[in-house]
């Protein structure tokens, strides 16, 4: 049996939800101060249906060379990498307009 799309209602091959999904997905960096001053920068809104969060989480820290989790479908990040973030993203893939830096 073939595979349906239950959104457009075409065959999986045929059907483009998921890239749609790709490009309108906003993804959110900012930054928060923790306690004790410390800064965190928060990456959120990338599909985790569709991205391995853990394995970005893991290419971010080892660019940014800093420590980091994956929490509720966010990556946290110790200390300010926003614009390092934001690069690495791109280079990814992910749509530069996308990607906002607040
Ligand atoms: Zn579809």
């Amino acid at each position: 049996m073939k595979k349906i799309c239950e959104k457009c209602g075409l065959p999986k091959e045929l059907c483009v939800c998921e890239e749609i999904a790709r490009e309108t997905q906003r993804i959110k960096i900012y930054t928060v101060k923790r306690r004790f001053g410390k800064i965190m920068t928060i990456v959120e809104g990338i599909d985790s249906q569709e991205i391995d969060l853990k394995k970005l989480t893991k290419d971010l820290k080892s660019k940014c060379a800093c420590g980091g989790t994956t929490k509720d479908g966010r990556i946290e990040l110790q200390g300010d990498h926003k614009e390092k973030v934001k690069k690495v993203l791109i280079k990814k893939g992910f749509p530069e307009d996308a990607i906002e830096v607040r």
